[in-house]
């Protein structure tokens, strides 16, 4: 868990908040609500913040949002400590990337019995895209019609990869996307003393995960920004070891390097279209395509050094203009 309180205030997922709210006053929230953020978005969090806001009996006002839950009361406390007996909450089983079926039916059937409070049960799934398909079509019947008075929040970065089944049956939450220096302040203010920080490094390598962020080690993923960068350049220069980088760089913090990579290159791509430095545009495009693939294949069993060596090769041949 994230371990911010309930009353932090992540300014990116206020629409999100007000949305909610808005759709309570109105009594037209639905039963199943789609939030689309990841867990290193904030997803999770919000998605406690509302079930707070479900079992809180002494809600406050909140700027920007309208209420919110006290963050101090007994439930409050409970849903923080996660240990709030009608707050469900389902993810991957340890050691499997999954969440499956006989775990959906689990909550069904949880879901199904007399909350403990006699109010609202909430389930949240997380994250939601890890829902295999069996699991996946077993929650369509809890998703159309939840026992009780039931709230399912599914928290997700990457809604696209859910059934468009469960989508239709989702009322969407949907943060804005925050700018990447709203981050670093929001990251400088979480952290007050880590000005000597590259947070816009950390930013870089691991995407725009704040809360992921907050809890990695920035000193370390700035050093492997810097290292990776450096071979870059090297490679474009002719003098990079392609095999010996691309073999090690395919085994040790591979998602990373790439997501380096892609950066890089993106910014090489930014200095040619400003006439900054000439390296030739479609070979970088090219390079880039290179990359990316190479990012998002990071979670599958594909030969991980040759990946990186296809990346270094293409950069190896780019010569600049003069
Ligand atoms: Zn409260």
């Amino acid at each position: 868990m994230s371990g911010l309180p309930l009353d932090a205030d992540l300014p990116w997922l206020r629409p999100a908040q007000q949305a909610f709210e808005a759709a309570g006053a109105a009594d037209r929230l639905g039963h199943a609500l789609l939030v689309e953020a990841s867990p290193g978005q904030g997803g999770e969090w919000l998605a406690l913040w509302i079930a707070a806001r479900v079992f809180c009996r002494t809600p406050r006002a909140v700027t920007g949002v309208g209420m919110g839950p006290c963050g101090a009361c007994l439930d409050c406390r409970r849903v923080l400590a996660g240990e709030q007996p009608d707050l469900l909450t389902l993810r991957p089983i340890e050691d499997s990337k999954e969440i499956r079926i006989d775990q959906v039916r689990d909550l069904a059937s949880e879901l199904a019995l007399t909350a403990h409070a006699g109010g609202r049960k909430v389930a949240v799934i997380t994250p939601a895209e890890r829902l295999n398909r069996n699991a996946a079509n077993a929650l369509l019947k809890t998703l159309e019609e939840p026992p009780g008075k039931a709230l399912l929040l599914l928290v997700t970065g990457e809604p696209w990869r859910l059934p468009v089944t469960v989508q239709s049956r989702c009322t969407r939450l949907r943060p804005r996307p925050p700018s990447e220096d709203e981050l670093v302040a929001w990251l400088q203010l979480q952290r007050p003393g880590s000005s000597a920080v590259d947070w816009r490094a950390a930013l870089t390598v691991i995407g725009p995960q704040p809360l992921t962020a907050l809890g990695v080690d920035a000193a370390a993923m700035s050093l492997l920004r810097r290292d990776t960068e450096r071979a870059l350049e090297e490679a474009v220069q002719g003098g990079l070891d392609v095999v010996e980088t691309a073999d090690r760089w395919g085994k040790d913090e591979y998602a990373l390097r790439a997501a380096c990579i892609e950066r890089w290159i993106a910014d090489r791509l930014r200095e040619w279209g400003r006439g900054k430095r000439a390296l030739p545009a479609p070979a970088l495009f090219e390079a880039l395509e290179h990359a990316r693939e190479a990012r998002l294949w990071a979670e599958t069993p594909i030969n991980k050094p040759l990946a990186m060596e296809r990346i270094l090769w293409r950069l190896a041949t780019l010569r600049p203009r003069s």
